[in-house]
């Protein structure tokens, strides 16, 4: 479903992706580790064009990220491609970035209606499925300020999933959150994970990697080092940076 091969991506001298290969099947969860500045997030705003890739290639279920390939040559998409090969993947950030000013559910039905063009009733019908998703019906009324961090991400993971992507993506979902309300999201993605959605998670949650995921890729200075299935890459990690960063979280 995601394929990378030899990703670069730099920004000026810094040269931060150095040759990313990764695979994901379809329904495939895999979890990114690593440390601070190795890359996790600009590989991820790759996979979502967010950020434009210097060498290398991302699939996303088979089309080009980013780019079109035509007799052989790579030409940049325009504006309009690029954010339609963009509703592919679903991202979720650490801040929630909810629309303050919009209740939950004019948050959720606010992008099926302009972008896909969905009727009023019927993006408030797949919004109401959502929130029944993440736990949340009763809260549709609610403005992002009255609800707790958890309850925000997962009004967030339900506004990303309105879209129906084919890919969601997580950076650190739960790093903002006190530690009571990470098992709430963590939950909510333990869902999405059971019905098959393919997911990569940028994570610090050691134990749900190794629960929820099929996969784990420990990225450092721009590179997966060591990846595999969680209990071998976790539970034996043959790679001295991979046993450094895990000796630190663990
Ligand atoms: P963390 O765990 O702290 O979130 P990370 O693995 O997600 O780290 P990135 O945010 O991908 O790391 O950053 C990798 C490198 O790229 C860093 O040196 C960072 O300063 C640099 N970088 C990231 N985004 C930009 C940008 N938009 N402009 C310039 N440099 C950037
Ligand atoms: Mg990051």
């Amino acid at each position: 479903m995601v394929a990378a091969r030899n990703v670069q991506k730099s920004f000026g001298d810094n040269h931060v992706l150095k040759g990313i290969d990764l695979d994901i099947q379809r329904g495939g969860v895999v979890s990114l580790l690593g440390a601070s500045g190795s890359g996790k997030s600009t590989f991820l705003r790759c996979i979502n064009s967010l950020e434009k890739i210097d060498g290398g290639r991302i699939w996303v279920d088979g089309e080009l990220v980013g780019y079109r390939a035509q007799n052989g040559k790579l030409y940049d998409l325009d504006e309009a491609a690029l954010t339609k090969s963009r509703l592919r993947t679903g991202m979720v950030f650490q801040k929630f970035n909810l629309f303050a000013h919009m209740t939950v559910l004019e948050n959720l039905i606010e992008a099926p209606m302009s972008v896909l063009k969905l009727s009023r009733r019927d993006a408030i019908e797949r919004a109401q499925r959502l929130l029944e998703r993440v736990g949340l019906t009763s809260h549709h009324a609610h403005y992002p300020n009255q609800l707790s961090g958890g309850q925000q991400q997962r009004v967030a993971i339900a506004r990303a999933l309105a879209m129906e992507p084919e890919v969601m993506l997580f950076d650190e979902p739960t790093s903002a959150l006190d530690p009571e309300l990470v098992g709430e999201v963590l939950d909510v993605m333990r869902g999405l994970a059971d019905g098959g959605m393919t997911m990569i998670i940028v994570t610090h949650e050691i134990g749900f990697a190794r629960e929820v995921c099929d996969q784990v890729a420990f990225l450092h200075d721009g590179q997966v080092v060591e990846s595999g299935n969680p209990a071998d890459v976790i539970g034996n990690p043959q790679h001295e940076r991979t046993r450094n960063f895990l000796s630190k979280v663990l």
